[in-house]
């Protein structure tokens, strides 16, 4: 099955600004809304391709590898989107978890997620928030905890409900139509309370139509070791209260990586650039260099060549899809000197005279490519 082009589920130009993708989805999400569309599953699935398509599109990173490499580059391939649930398999609380950005929560009546089915009697849960969290290389390896500020709906102290009236508290509306067959019953979602049973009774300013209002609230996020981009963590709980007290929706936390200034990430494997002078490349030496679990000692040998490269094995990332670890390299760089007092400059002008210090390559010396060859054998 060839799946459409999100460009094409949009509406849009390829050169479309974020603004314009953000325009372009609402009026979709609006048009396909399942609300609107009672039990018509096309809409559904338009609806839901439109989230998977804004998903992508509206994140820059995403939106660059999906204009390079299409379809295929979402596909999670390469340790992309691991666990995400991105670009496709997004479910409907993720789609309506996404509606906090692009309709200020106010979406729906004010934002509650749907029903969870408890005991037989159906109840209100409040909606999912998402929330992305930065996290640097160490915190992501060793795993951290992490208080964030979260804007959500909460209970308005005051806020009261009765039931409604219409239903009678059942949530749902037994409509009798006259058919050539007789009479049918056909039964709806209660359009007073949209199924709550409930409404609101007394309201608060500032509160809506649910006595629900926004406030920030602390949340510590314990993350657990071995987190990576785009991984995405459930806090149960902790995402808007619903309307008259039912179950509230999950934080959903995506973690993003945080670039180092120093360390460099290429899938599991880690770079970083190690800066020696002369004298300590002529006679050897062990430095100090940072890793994301701590600090480590590594020996110079005497005679080290500019552009080496040491390898400390299982020094990277932990593999997400195995139980291996990538390594982490050290590119080494011979640092000329730039200024020469008058000794300096004697003893240099002095070796060149003489030409020991002439270059005698083996001929075993390792090409730029070999070196290349050796950090992906
Ligand atoms: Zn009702």
């Amino acid at each position: 099955m060839s799946k459409k082009d999100y460009y094409e589920v949009l509406g849009v130009n390829k050169d479309a600004t974020a603004d314009e993708i953000k325009k372009a989805y609402r009026k979709m999400a609006l048009k396909y809304h399942p609300d609107k569309n009672p039990g018509d599953k096309q809409a559904e699935e338009n609806f839901k391709e439109a989230a998977e398509a804004y998903e992508v599109l509206s994140d820059s990173d995403k939106k660059a590898r999906y204009d390079q490499f299409g379809h295929a580059g979402m596909s999670g391939g390469g340790g992309f989107g691991g666990g995400g649930g991105f670009g496709g398999g997004m479910s409907m609380e993720d789609i309506f978890s996404q509606f906090g950005d692009i309709f200020g929560g106010h979406f729906g009546g004010g934002g509650f997620g749907g029903f969870s089915n408890a005991g037989g009697r159906q109840q209100a849960r409040g909606s999912n928030l998402r929330v992305r969290i930065k996290l640097n290389l160490a915190e992501m390896v060793n795993g951290t905890q992490k208080t964030i500020k979260v804007k959500k709906l909460k209970a308005a102290p005051g806020a009261t409900s009765k039931t409604c009236t219409t239903c009678n508290g059942t949530g749902a509306q037994v409509k009798v139509m006259n058919t050539m067959f007789g009479q049918m019953q056909t039964q709806t979602t209660c359009s007073t309370c949209q199924g709550l049973g409930k409404i609101a009774d007394k309201v608060p300013a500032g509160a809506n139509e649910h006595g629900l209002i926004k406030e920030d609230e602390e949340v510590t996020i314990n993350i657990p070791a071995g987190a990576r981009e785009g991984i995405q963590l459930n806090v149960r709980g902790k995402g808007n209260d619903a309307p008259f007290g039912g179950t509230p929706g999950d934080l959903l936390v995506v973690v993003e990586e945080e670039e180092d200034k120093t360390i460099k990430r290429e899938g599991d494997n880690l770079h970083q650039e190690l800066y020696i002078s002369f004298p300590e490349a002529a006679l050897g030496t062990s430095k100090e260099i940072p890793t994301v679990t701590g600090k480590v000692k590594i020996k110079i040998d005497p005679g080290t060549q500019s552009g080496k490269i040491l390898r400390l094995a299982g020094k990277g990332l932990p593999s997400i899809d195995s139980y291996g670890k990538g390594d982490m390299f050290v590119h080494i760089n011979v640092w000329t000197p730039q200024k020469l007092n008058p000794e300096q400059k004697e003893f240099f002008e002095k070796q060149l005279r003489s030409g020991e210090m002439a270059p005698e390559p083996s001929g075993r010396e390792k090409t730029f490519f070999d070196k290349v060859k050796d950090m992906f054998s």
